[in-house]
């Protein structure tokens, strides 16, 4: 919740009201010294001091909710009092000096009877004098009263606050200004102007009441009219309406004239005062021809400055405004047109020339010099034309510097923030647009080639995914290649060598036959005829030795023949379902007497249904399983271990052992027919190839894996072999 600096509101106020009721006592005091006057200003001096202090009180009690802060009123009635202040304020102060000035007139009645003019003049001093105090002060109040809420945070959104108080501060600024223009005036004609009590008096009598009037239709008759389709554009704008194009046009083009138009105003009102000056000069004021010109002089003088200074002030009231107006989209394309810089300044410091220059020639016309004139006109020149020179060069800098610091920041790489232009549309504005135009260029450019090269690395990574998947596939592919290529190989080879062994093998089986058939018969024939011829026991010994061998080489041979029949096995058997875990049993029972001391494990988990060449697969297994009972021979704590598992659409078979495995040199050929590492006699070399044809046979596959210590043979035989051609 924001809190009210209240007890910087209240020194604030009473400081000015101290200065403020200073300067209202001397400008009411001053005439009423003048000969002729009967009014004894001390007699009204209680009076004055007893009204001071019921308006203090009045003004406290108003102030009551301002200074308790939004905590204990609220935000909007803080906001509305702090708004109503000043005028009430005003208001009270005048309804005093109202009553002064009857207690007054009462007095000069009471003297004698003292002349509609001097009863008319007197008035004007208690009403008009105060009056121009009284509106400085509401001015000054605004302006600190606003301040004050801005630092608590309780003026309402920007558009709507400059909605609600244009009007106002251009008033104030005119208030202000005319205000020190009566008072510099004042002070001129003081200093240089001779004039009887009696044309002083004439003049508060006569022109005070024109002043007055002329100041009020420019209150409540011009500015209106010029501030009215300011305000609503405004309105319009806090409600989030978007201006149609001409109205935005014509809202810059009347803020931008307006302090013109306020100055030109000042000016003519006072030229106008002027006018009515000098056709009263000599039949109601009594002035002579040269007071009148020197009246006059002084009066154009003081105008000049004051539309001078209006023109620079109000043109920062309307700041915002214009800054407003200035960054809605498209103001410039829409045919705005901006103020030359070189306008301005001409207008500023030619102003502020004439003025000064006219002050100083103001001099040379005066009929009496004295030092003090002279010492406070050299003042005013000084500090009229340094402040103007201030005030216009902050006018033309202020932008510049901040776009200054801006492109400092641009150029430091911070280009997120908008470049706005804070002032008049100028040809600074313009720099300052063209500069937002490059920046949101160069962002744009800049987020597009990010946005490029994020694609791009986008696009890389996916192509590179892409290559990286399709190398792998590469490379799968021709490790499938190669395995087909193999396959087919060994297939072949297989395929001429099954042929060629069938071939020999029935050709070598009928005369093998034949030998074993007669070698029985032979033997005993060798004894009957030994023991019939009475032989010697040596020959019959050797013949009946060499019987030995031949039947022993027979048998052999006899073995090897069947081998490579099985070998070559194409006849008629037929697929059968499969016990496959008996079997396995059985296979292990046959090489009961080769595992002897090898402990052999069984780790079955297939318990699906398998149909095969029954007798083909039982021989493969036994194949591979003496294989291993072979390898096993000589190791320590030999291990055999048998295992089945399910495999989609079939059967996976394992027969492991812990032997001293197979050589990286041998692995490649073991499938070789008669491909052996074993000594002759103990091997035929035909075991692995007979196993791979009876596996390829059922359509599945025969996988080795061998280390030192372990070798593996894993068969997928699938549920059913394939049909066979
Ligand atoms: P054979 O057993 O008659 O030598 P195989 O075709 O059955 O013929 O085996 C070929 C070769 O593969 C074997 O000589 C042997 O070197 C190797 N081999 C097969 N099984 C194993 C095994 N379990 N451990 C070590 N070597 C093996």
């Amino acid at each position: 919740m924001p809190t009210i600096p209240r007890t910087r509101i209240l020194l604030t106020l009473g400081g000015l009201e101290l200065l403020l009721t200073a300067l209202e006592a001397a400008l009411v005091s001053a005439p009423l010294h003048l000969p002729g006057v009967a009014v004894a200003p001390l007699s009204l001096l209680p009076w004055a001091a007893g009204l001071l202090l019921v308006w203090c009180a009045m003004v406290l009690r108003w102030m009551r909710p301002l200074l308790s802060g939004p905590a204990g009123a609220g935000e909007q009635e803080v906001y509305r009092r702090g708004r109503a202040l000043p005028a009430r304020a005003l208001l009270a102060r005048l309804g005093c000096w109202g009553l002064l000035a009857v207690l007054m007139v009462e007095q000069l009645t009471r003297a004698g009877s003292p002349g509609l003019q001097t009863v008319v003049a007197m008035v004007a001093v208690c009403l008009l004098h105060p009056l121009c105090v009284g509106l400085a002060r509401y001015a000054l109040w605004q302006r600190a009263l606003r301040r004050f809420l801005a630092s608590a945070d309780l003026l309402p959104p920007p558009l709507t606050f400059q909605a609600d108080s244009l009007r106002n501060r251009l008033a104030e600024v005119g208030l202000l200004l005319g205000v020190a223009a009566g008072i510099l005036l004042a002070l001129l004609v003081n200093l240089f102007v001779p004039l009887s009590a009696s044309q002083i008096l004439a003049m508060e009598a006569y022109l005070s009441w024109p002043c007055l009037l002329l100041g009020a239709g420019w209150y409540f008759v011009v500015l209106p009219t010029q501030t009215r389709p300011l305000e609503a554009y405004l309105r319009g704008a806090s409600r989030g309406e978007e201006p149609r194009p001409r109205q935005l046009l014509e809202s810059v083009a009347r803020t931008h004239r307006l302090p013109y138009l306020l100055a030109l105003t000042k000016i003519g009102f006072m030229g106008a005062m002027g006018a009515a000056l000098m056709l009263m000069a000599r039949p109601l004021l009594g002035l002579d021809p040269g007071q009148a010109w020197l009246l006059l002089t002084a009066l154009l003088i003081v105008a000049v400055g004051a539309g001078v200074y209006e023109m620079i002030w109000s043109r920062a009231e309307l700041r915002p405004v214009v800054t407003h107006m200035v960054s809605r989209p498209g103001a410039e394309e829409r045919g705005m047109r901006a103020t030359p810089i070189r306008i301005k300044m001409l207008l500023n410091l030619g102003g502020s020339v004439i003025f000064t220059v006219a002050l100083a020639l103001f001099w040379t016309v005066l009929p009496q010099q004295n030092p003090m004139g002279l010492a406070v006109l050299v003042l005013l020149v000084l500090l009229a034309s340094l402040g103007v020179v201030y005030l216009t060069a902050a006018d033309v800098t202020r932008p510049l510097a901040a776009l200054e610091r801006r492109a400092a920041e641009v150029v430091r790489g911070s280009l997120d923030r908008e470049v706005r232009h804070d002032g008049e549309f100028d040809t600074s504005a313009r720099i300052s647009s063209a500069f937002e135009k490059m920046r949101k260029d160069l962002l744009r450019k800049l987020r597009t080639i990010e946005q490029l090269n994020e694609e791009l690395e986008e696009k890389v990574q996916l192509r590179t995914a892409e290559l990286e998947q399709s190398n792998t596939e590469l490379v799968q592919a021709i490790d499938a290649l190669k395995e087909a290529q193999a396959q087919l190989v060994r297939s072949e080879k297989m395929a001429s060598v099954g042929q060629l062994v069938a071939g020999i093998a029935h050709e070598i089986n009928n005369p093998i036959n034949a030998v074993v058939n007669t070698v029985g018969p032979l033997g005993e024939t060798v004894r009957e005829l030994a023991e019939a011829e009475g032989a010697e026991t040596d020959a019959r010994q050797d013949a009946l030795e060499m019987l030995r061998v031949i039947r022993s080489g027979v048998e052999r041979t006899q073995r090897i023949v069947g081998a490579l029949r099985n070998y070559a096995r194409t006849d008629g058997e037929i697929p059968a379902e499969v016990d496959l875990h008996a079997d396995l049993d059985e296979s292990l029972a046959l090489l009961a007497h080769q595992l002897r001391g090898v402990a052999v494990e069984r780790e079955y988990s297939f318990d699906g249904k398998l149909t095969a060449y029954r007798g083909q697969l039982n021989q493969a297994v036994l194949n591979l399983m003496s294989n291993a009972a072979q390898a096993l021979e000589g190791v320590d704590s030999p291990c055999l271990t048998v295992r089945t598992r399910a495999r989609s659409g079939g059967v996976e078979l394992e027969v492991q052992d812990n032997g001293p495995g197979i050589p990286d040199d041998v692995l490649p050929r073991i499938f070789d027919p008669f491909f052996t590492t074993k000594e002759v006699g103990a091997g035929t070399g035909l075991g692995l190839s007979i196993t791979h044809g009876i596996v390829e046979r059922h359509g599945g596959e025969i996988q080795v894996a061998s280390e030192p210590g372990q070798t593996r043979f894993t068969l997928q035989i699938p549920a059913a072999p394939p049909e066979q051609a």
